[in-house]
C-alpha cells in the first residue's frame, strides 16, 4: 500500500513515499526554488545516496510533475493509481478541522479560506494540493493539519484575555503548531513505556528552527506554547517567542518602523539569531565554545525559556509520565536536555549522563534511576505520521 506525503510551501515541496506494509520509505526528496530557473530536486530511491538536480520549474505543476516522472524513471511508482492515498500537511485547519479529512472542493476552499490565519503557509498548501489533483487525478487526498492536535485545549488555555469581540469576529484564539509531531512522538513514549496513551501524562518538547512544548493529558493536548501563530512561547531560531506586546507600540514610535517591519524583525530577525546572530543551534555552540558571550548568552537563555515551561505544565498536569525531547535540537543536544532538567530533582526530574550522552536511537530513555519521571528522546517523523492519520482517515471514510 503506498502512500505520497506532501508538505508544500510557498517556493518548494517537500515529499516522501511510503510502502505501508512495513512502513519503509522507498523515496524522498525536496524541491526548492520553485519559480526561478534554477530549481533543486534534491531525492533519495531507498537508502540509495541522494541525487541532486538543476531544473527550470516554473510553478508547483511542474514540480509535482518532475517529482512523478522521477518515480516513474526509477521504477518506484508507475502509474498513479498504486497510490491508496496522498496525505497533505496543511499548517492551518483554525477551529473546523479537529482531525484528517479527505479534500474535496468544499475542504481547499475551506482551507482556502484559514489563509487569513495563516498567509505564509495556507495559500502555498492549497496550491499543493489543487495541483496534485491536476497530476494524480483520482487517488484520495487527504488534509493533515498541524493544528488538530491541539483542538482538545480547554476554553481557559486557548483564550487570550482580549475583547471577546476580537474572538468572536476574526478568531482570534490559541491554536497551537506541530501538532502532528507531538501526536507522533507521544504514542511511541507510550510504546517505550508499555501503557496505553489514553492513561498518560506527558510533556513533549518539539525543538527544531521552530520550537513548541505541549501538556498531554491523559493524551489529549491540554496546553502548548504556540498560539494564534507559531510566533508565540519559547525562543527560537530566528523567532522571538514570547514578548511584551507593548514593546512593539514602542520600537514603532522610537524607531520609526511599520508593523509589517517590526513583524518581519521579530519573526526572521530574533530568537538565537537576534541575540548571537547564528540561528542554527550547532553554530551557536560553536561561537560559545569559542568564547562568545553573546553565543553563551543565547543558549541560557534558550534553555531558561524551556525550563519555565517544564515548570508551568507539570503545574497544569499536576503528575506527570515522562518528558520527551524532539526534533533536530531536542534529539541532539545532549548539553541543552541537561540544562532544562538540571536541579529538577524535587520533580521526579533528573537524567544520567551517560545515558544522555549516548549514540541517537529512535527512542533512548536518559532517566536517571527511580525518577518519577522518564525523561525520553524520541525521533519524530511528521511524514510518516501524516502517512498514517491519512490511510487510517481512507480507510474509515474520511472521518
Ligand atoms: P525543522 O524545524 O526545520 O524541521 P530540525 O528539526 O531539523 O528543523 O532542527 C533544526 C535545528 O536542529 C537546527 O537549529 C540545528 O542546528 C539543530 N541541530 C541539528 N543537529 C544538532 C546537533 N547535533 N546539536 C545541536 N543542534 C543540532
Amino acid at each position: 500500500m503506498k502512500t505520497l506525503v506532501l508538505n508544500s510551501g510557498s517556493s518548494s515541496i517537500k515529499y516522501s513515499l511510503f510502502e505501508m506494509d512495513d512502513q519503509s520509505v522507498l523515496a524522498a526528496g525536496v524541491i526548492e526554488s520553485i519559480g526561478g530557473s534554477h530549481s533543486l530536486h534534491r531525492y533519495k530511491i531507498g537508502s540509495d545516496s541522494a541525487i541532486s538536480q538543476t531544473l527550470a520549474l516554473a510553478d508547483h505543476a511542474q514540480g509535482l510533475h518532475t517529482l512523478f516522472s522521477g518515480l516513474q524513471h526509477n521504477a518506484i511508482l508507475q502509474d498513479a493509481a498504486e497510490l491508496f492515498c496522498i496525505g497533505h500537511r496543511v499548517v492551518h485547519g483554525g477551529e473546523l478541522f479537529r482531525q484528517p479529512v479527505i479534500i474535496d472542493s468544499r475542504v481547499t476552499e475551506k482551507i482556502s479560506e484559514l489563509s487569513a490565519l495563516a498567509p505564509l503557509h495556507n495559500p502555498a498548501n492549497v496550491q499543493g494540493i489543487q495541483q496534485a489533483l491536476n497530476e494524480f487525478g483520482s487517488v484520495p487526498q487527504v488534509a493533515v493539519f498541524d493544528t488538530a492536535f491541539h483542538q482538545t485545549l480547554p476554553q481557559h488555555a486557548y483564550h487570550y484575555a482580549l475583547p471577546r469581540s476580537w474572538y468572536d469576529d476574526f478568531a482570534i484564539r490559541r491554536y497551537g503548531f506541530h501538532g502532528t509531531s507531538h501526536y507522533y512522538v507521544a504514542k511511541k513514549a507510550a510504546e517505550h513505556l508499555a501503557r496505553p496513551l489514553a492513561e498518560l501524562n506527558l510533556i513533549t518538547l518539539h525543538l527544531g528552527n521552530g520550537c513548541s512544548i505541549t501538556a498531554i493529558e491523559n493524551g489529549k493536548s491540554v496546553d502548548t506554547s504556540m498560539g494564534m501563530t507559531p510566533m508565540e512561547g519559547l525562543m527560537m531560531g530566528t523567532r522571538c517567542g514570547d514578548i511584551d506586546p507593548a514593546l512593539s507600540f514602542y520600537v514603532e514610535r522610537i524607531a520609526g518602523l511599520s508593523s509589517a517591519e517590526i513583524e518581519q524583525l521579530l519573526n526572521r530577525s530574533s530568537g538565537l539569531k537576534g541575540v548571537c546572530g547564528e540561528n542554527d543551534m550547532r553554530a551557536v555552540h560553536r561561537l560559545a565554545e569559542s568564547g562568545d558571550q553573546q553565543a553563551q548568552l543565547a543558549l541560557d537563555m534558550f534553555a531558561y525559556r524551556i525550563k519555565k515551561y517544564l515548570g508551568a505544565y507539570f503545574a497544569v498536569l499536576g503528575k506527570v509520565d515522562a518528558i520527551v525531547f524532539t526534533g533536530g535540537i531536542g534529539e541532539n543536544d545532549s548539553w541543552l536536555r541537561a540544562q532544562c532538567c538540571a536541579n529538577l530533582a524535587a520533580l521526579g526530574i533528573a537524567i544520567d549522563e551517560e545515558k544522555n550522552t549516548s549514540a541517537r536511537a529512535e527512542c533512548l530513555d536518559i532517566s536517571a534511576r527511580q525518577q518519577a519521571v522518564a525523561v525520553l528522546v524520541i525521533r519524530t517523523n511528521e511524514e510518516l505520521e501524516i502517512a498514517l492519520q491519512s490511510v487510517d482517515c481512507v480507510l474509515n471514510g474520511g472521518s
